[in-house]
């Protein structure tokens, strides 16, 4: 299946894999035609740059100049649920469509075994947004990937369900400065422990984006979204959390009942396909603690909820 993979990404084609936080849709970084395609199939604003990802640290830094800081934070969280955007390399090969033109890049190193065999196979940078029209809920599955996408996919390669379920952390390095630009997989207390600084947070204006793929409306299921819901209606889906799940829904689905923000994460857009297809008339979702993994679950279910 693999080699198949390989031959299908070395021909300009599609494959979609799953890494340890969304399934992936994924194309020769390096080939024009091929990062089109990917575009085509998610109908992503073209201005929305994509992330590269490698098989190893050492394949990911070669194409950018990363900082003694960008070095040390791949060195620690490589492979793993990080994006480091980096300035890019002189010979740098990933072609400028895929990163919307910048003179940076994105990178990562996932550590999921699949799509580690299918880059080591590949060789080259791979481009693999999320498996999903843009603005809608990812994947975490493979059958999220075959109904979004359908026959727009080459090969999808299934490895069950994402273990992580949000989206990679995303910060900027320039020099000795971390900026956060997108809360993900990865606990910003993890990275501040280990960097002994504070990360900096611009300010989260939807106006003015400081990464050009943090659009106001994102991730959203079909189904008006209500948050920090305390009670629910009867013709409402509820997106529970914690012990204190309020009785009368049209469906419940609790994301952790014993409030563990890990779980939730990885139960978060599973969860929301399914109430998504509930029949009821909106998702009403329960608050969600700010710390930890809750600061990409809140802010996927913020995107999620703002006007369209
Ligand atoms: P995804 O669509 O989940 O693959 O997310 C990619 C994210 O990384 C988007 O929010 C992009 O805007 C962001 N990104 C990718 N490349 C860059 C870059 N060169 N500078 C800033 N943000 C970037
Ligand atoms: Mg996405």
């Amino acid at each position: 299946m693999i080699d198949r993979a390989r031959e299908i990404l070395a021909a300009g084609g599609l494959v979609a894999f799953p890494t340890e936080t969304v399934y992936g849709l994924g194309a020769d970084a390096c080939n024009p035609h091929a990062v089109a395609r990917v575009f085509a199939a998610k109908d992503r604003p073209r201005f929305n740059p994509l992330i590269s990802h490698l098989a190893t640290a050492e394949a990911a830094l070669a194409l950018a100049r990363p900082s003694a800081l960008a070095e040390r934070l791949a060195k620690r969280f490589w492979p793993g649920p990080l994006t480091l955007v980096l300035p890019r390399a002189e010979d740098c090969p990933v072609d400028p469509l895929a990163t919307a033109g910048l003179d940076t890049l994105a990178l990562r190193v996932p550590a999921h075994p699949l799509a580690h065999a299918l880059l080591a196979a590949f060789g080259g940078p791979v481009v693999a947004p999320s498996a999903n029209r843009s603005g809608g809920l990812s994947p975490t599955r493979a059958e999220h990937v075959t109904t979004g996408l359908g026959d727009a996919v080459d090969l999808i390669l299934d490895g069950g369900p994402c273990a992580l379920g949000v989206e990679s952390t995303v910060l900027a390095i320039l020099e000795d400065e971390a900026t956060l630009l997108r809360p993900g997989a990865l606990a910003l207390e993890a990275i501040e422990a280990d960097v002994e600084g504070r990360v900096a947070r611009p300010s989260s204006d939807p106006d003015r984006p400081i990464s050009p793929g943090q659009l106001a409306s994102h991730y959203a299921p079909r189904l008006p979204l209500r948050l920090e819901a305390i009670g629910v209606h009867a013709d409402e889906a509820l997106l529970a959390f914690g012990r204190d799940e309020p009785a009368g829904a049209l469906t419940t689905r609790n994301l952790s009942p014993t409030g563990d923000l890990v779980e939730a994460a990885a139960n978060l857009f599973h969860m929301l396909h399914e109430l998504d297809a509930s029949g009821a008339r909106a998702i009403a979702a329960m608050p969600v603690p700010e710390h930890g993994l809750g600061l990409a679950i809140n802010d996927r279910l913020r995107r999620a909820a703002a006007p369209r």
